[in-house]
């Protein structure tokens, strides 16, 4: 399939957003610029007034978690998880996780984000059912949690659905193996859960440095801050884990980061809302570390919407920094883009340049958001909001076109979400 965007304004890698035409052909980008004679297409989008972008990678969330939303909030996080979080979620079955991950898909399509990474389970089966069917790309993980009594069967079902699933759907499925939090998950657990991963090589994604109460109780616990003694486990020994979080971080700490070229993940509304503080994010960006962006599980957030993590990290960086120059508009666009694709591994995506994966987003320019065009990055970050997300674009499949779904029935899903959500919370 070939499908040309034209007269189109195109967001280039180096955020200049010339106005051009976009040529897919299969799951990729073939041309940018004149199209050439012999590309037939055999879908032509018109991209007057839009701007394409690369669609938004959300690295750490909790999809099935939408079935939470408002459920539970302005609690302190540990009282959050005991009374509300926890004692829902062990009422769930797999339907409810197909129908949460399947709200989170939908909100995810209609808002712009094309990537997710998905920390859950059990039954995450359902969830790159989901995937699949929703024609989105997903790095999926079954969270571990260590102290559990079936902690080893859950590490076993965790490889299992990696050899099951990794690389399915046209490589749109990606596994990795989460140890839920070094909180959650002892030294000798941690252990486990790496040499399973190097035996069959596979990527690690973790909750590290949430609040100030894991590093006081892992000071009390190991006498060493959670980096330091996980570390020590060979949980990172693998290479560009996955750590969600990252907001109480020490000089050794981000020592540690470079060492084992852990990839940081920034929730700032879930920080925020929780109060857990605020990640040094301009500090890792010039130690080299790669921050991407998540929103974390929508019951702590409380929604999937990339571009407002996008504006709040623009701007929550300047206030904390009294620096107006933190996290300006391009960076947090990266953060939202490339950043989060190269921190989950994900080869070619998160740019729209020739021979990337054709994930992209178009957004509608129509409207006050999008007026005057002075900088269509700086509207981007700052002005527009996700009801200009127009068109979106999968590995060259279209899921939304004019705000038309093509892969999810938004009736069905908001019906069977609500039933799923009413049995959890009112037992
Ligand atoms: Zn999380």
């Amino acid at each position: 399939m070939k499908t040309l965007i034209k007269n189109v304004n195109v967001l280039l890698p180096d955020g200049t957003t010339p106005l051009t035409n976009l040529c897919i052909d299969g799951d990729r980008i073939s041309h940018i610029g004149e199209v050439p004679d012999d590309f037939r297409p055999g879908h032509v989008l018109d991209g007057h007034d839009m701007l394409a972008t690369p669609g938004f990678v959300n690295a750490h969330t909790h999809a099935s978690m939408t079935l939470l939303r408002s459920y539970a909030d302005d609690m302190e996080l540990m009282d959050w998880l005991n009374k509300m979080i926890w004692p829902a979620e062990a009422r769930m079955n797999r339907e409810d996780i197909y129908w949460g991950a399947m709200l989170a898909a939908l909100e995810m399509i209609q808002t712009g984000t094309t990537s997710f990474a998905d920390m859950y389970g059990p039954w995450m089966d359902a969830v790159a059912e989901v995937v699949s069917d929703s024609g989105l790309r997903g790095v999926l993980s079954r969270g571990l949690i260590g102290v559990a009594p079936d902690a080893e069967e859950k590490l076993a079902e965790g490889v299992s659905f990696y050899r099951d699933f990794h690389g399915m759907a046209n490589d749109r499925i990606h596994v990795m193996l989460s140890p839920h939090a070094p909180y959650t998950c002892p030294p000798d657990y941690m252990k486990k859960v790496a040499a399973a991963a190097q035996k069959d090589g596979i990527k690690i994604h973790i909750h590290m440095h949430e609040t100030k109460t894991e590093i006081n109780d892992s000071l009390k616990a190991y006498g060493r801050r959670p980096f330091a003694w996980v570390s020590e486990t060979g949980l990172f020994d693998g290479g560009a884990t996955v750590a969600a979080h990252c907001v109480h971080m020490d000089d050794e700490d981000i020592v540690i980061m470079q060492k084992y070229d852990i990839r940081a993940v920034h929730n700032p509304g879930s920080n925020m809302k929780l109060a857990s503080g605020v990640a040094p994010v301009p500090k890792m960006l010039s130690e080299g570390i790669c921050v991407a962006l998540g929103t974390d599980g929508a019951s702590s957030n409380n929604n999937m919407d990339m571009l407002e993590e996008m504006a709040l990290s623009a701007i929550l960086h300047k206030v904390d920094a009294y620096d107006p120059l933190a996290v300006p508009a391009l960076t947090s666009v990266k953060l939202a883009t490339e950043y989060g694709a190269k921190a989950l591994s994900l080869a070619d995506v998160g740019r729209l340049e020739v021979g990337a994966k054709a994930d992209i987003v178009l957004f509608s320019m129509k409207g006050s958001k999008w007026t005057p065009r002075n900088n269509l990055v700086s509207l981007l970050a700052y002005s527009a909001n996700s009801s200009s997300v127009d068109t979106v674009i999968v590995d060259g499949s279209i899921l939304m076109e004019h705000k038309e779904l093509k892969t999810l029935d938004e009736e069905r899903i908001l019906f069977e979400a609500q039933r799923s959500a009413r049995h959890l919370t009112n037992a």
